[in-house]
């Protein structure tokens, strides 16, 4: 057994890991970061970015098959289209050899020790670490659970065969001929979408009355028309019960009825939950909020020298959120006087079309007690919008009635996940409706609904 010691020892090398690791390595501290499978955690090798290549690779397919069935509107045409899924997924694995790579580079340029192997912890102090060069022990000052979230299971139907989690639906090497999507959240819906495109006969089976039913019904309904027009079935209010492999069916039931759903491949994505079991964390005895651990401001868990961040800590479970507690941590730990004191966490579903939530949605800004007032502002109206053949969607800010002051937006077009920064930086900056409606955006980009959308909550529109 080799003995070790460090300033932060991280365990878990996704965003918020390898962040807070770089960080605390930049500032001096003698870093070791624990990895029992890859660098780059969910976020780079099994969730955010295959995702969204997945997703570029069905809409340019997508593309191609319209303009081979004559139905561009563009003029092009093109004799017929095919896919080799196989050669998407080396072109997806190389994007994330490429980002990987360039984790492990940033963590050597900060002086940070990677490990490779399962970390089991022992105390607040002392984790041991099963390598493939044998056990080692590490005491540390400070350490940081940054073990990020797994797939929750359905009973009836667990993981295996033909029954996926995002990680399998995500490694496909042939496009099934149906696939039923169990949960119509974002992760569902991205996949889902990407593999109706790519020629799949798509269900999307949701408990709920609709589609992202975190969101209000308004943001839903334009994702839903597409894809019904994608040719997606969509059961809302009802329940997955069982796989047929055999004859290839899912049934599902609503009400009293019961439907065979076409099934050769079922995704199971009704929800993520912490990752804090099986590696002796439970000895700590840390505070728990619900199924997360409990952290205050500054990332610190109930136990002195403890920190948590990401996924483990709770809604949002996004990778941006993790990253930007990984440098928080990193720089309480080395003393700064640092707090979690930010305004928003944004959120995009790369859906068709995409969905921005940023602040607060019309009903949370009324729950916390403000004078509301809502404006909308649709992107038929946008001329980009229509240069790039898509008129679906619409900008929605909320913002307080007496100042103006912005408390939150939701867009819902093609490409709006873009507007994404401004939205945010206008709320955390304080802004209000006058402040941007007085500020130019260029013509012609879909950030000019942003403009249109304050000039219209002051009652000014001019486009609309
Ligand atoms: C399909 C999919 C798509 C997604 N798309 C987006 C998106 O577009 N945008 C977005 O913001 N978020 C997205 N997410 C969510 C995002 O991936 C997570 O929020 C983010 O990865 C959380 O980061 P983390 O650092 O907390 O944990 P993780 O990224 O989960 O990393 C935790 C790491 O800890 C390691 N680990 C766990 N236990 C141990 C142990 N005992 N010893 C050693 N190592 C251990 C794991 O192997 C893992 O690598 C997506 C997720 C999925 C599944």
């Amino acid at each position: 057994m080799t003995d070790l010691s460090c300033d932060v020892l991280v365990i878990g090398a996704g965003p918020g890991g390898y962040v807070a690791a770089i960080r605390a390595g930049q500032l001096g501290q003698k870093t070791i970061i624990v990895e029992k499978q890859a660098v780059g955690g969910t976020c780079l090798n099994i969730g955010c970015i295959p995702s969204k290549a997945l997703i570029h690779a069905a809409d340019e397919f997508h593309c191609v098959k319209e303009a081979a069935a004559g139905h561009s509107r563009l003029g092009i045409s093109a004799q017929s289209a095919a896919i080799d899924l196989s050669r998407t997924m080396s072109w997806k694995d190389g994007i994330v050899r490429q980002l990987t790579g360039g984790v492990a580079g940033l963590l050597r340029k900060a002086g940070v020790d990677v490990m490779t192997g399962m970390a089991t912890v022992l105390d607040g102090k002392t984790v041991q670490v099963e390598t493939g060069e044998g056990s080692v022990r590490i005491a540390c000052q400070n350490l940081v659970i940054a073990t990020g979230s797994t797939p929750v299971t359905v009973p009836a139907l667990p993981f295996g065969g033909d029954i996926l989690s995002s990680t399998e639906a995500l490694a496909l090497t042939e496009v099934p001929e149906s696939l039923a999507v169990v949960g119509g959240g974002y992760i569902g819906l991205e996949i889902g979408t990407a593999f109706a495109k790519l020629g799949a006969r798509v269900s999307i089976i949701e408990a709920k009355p609709h589609i992202l039913p975190h969101y209000d019904e308004d943001l839903s309904k334009p994702i839903s028309a597409r894809l019904k027009a994608l040719g997606v079935s969509l059961s809302f209010d009802s329940v997955a019960q069982a796989h047929d492999p055999q004859r290839g069916l899912l049934s599902v039931r609503k009400g009293d009825a019961v439907e065979q759903v076409p099934a050769e491949k079922v995704l199971v994505t009704v929800g993520r939950k912490p990752a804090l079991q099986g590696f002796g964390l439970e000895s700590l005895g840390l505070d728990m909020q619900g199924p997360f651990l409990r952290i205050n401001d500054r990332c610190q868990t109930s136990m002195r020298g403890v920190y948590a961040i990401g996924d483990v800590t709770g809604e949002p479970m996004l990778a941006h959120r993790a990253m930007a507690q990984g440098e928080l941590v990193a720089d309480v730990i080395a003393g700064h006087p640092a707090r979690w004191d930010k305004r928003v966490i944004p959120a995009v579903c790369f859906t068709d079309p995409e969905v921005v939530v940023v602040g607060m949605l019309p009903a949370q800004a009324k729950a916390a007690g403000h004078q509301v007032e809502v404006a909308s502002y649709p992107m038929r109206a946008n001329g980009r919008a229509l240069t790039l053949e898509r008129s679906d969607g619409f900008v929605r800010i909320v913002h307080e009635a007496k100042s103006g002051l912005v408390l939150g937006f939701q867009a819902v077009g093609a490409g709006c996940a873009e507007l994404v920064g401004e939205f945010g930086l206008a709320v955390e900056m304080c802004a209000t409706v006058t402040d941007l409606a007085a500020t130019i955006h260029a013509h012609p980009t879909l950030s000019e609904t942003l403009q249109e959308v304050a000039l219209s909550a002051l009652g000014k529109a001019l486009h609309a």
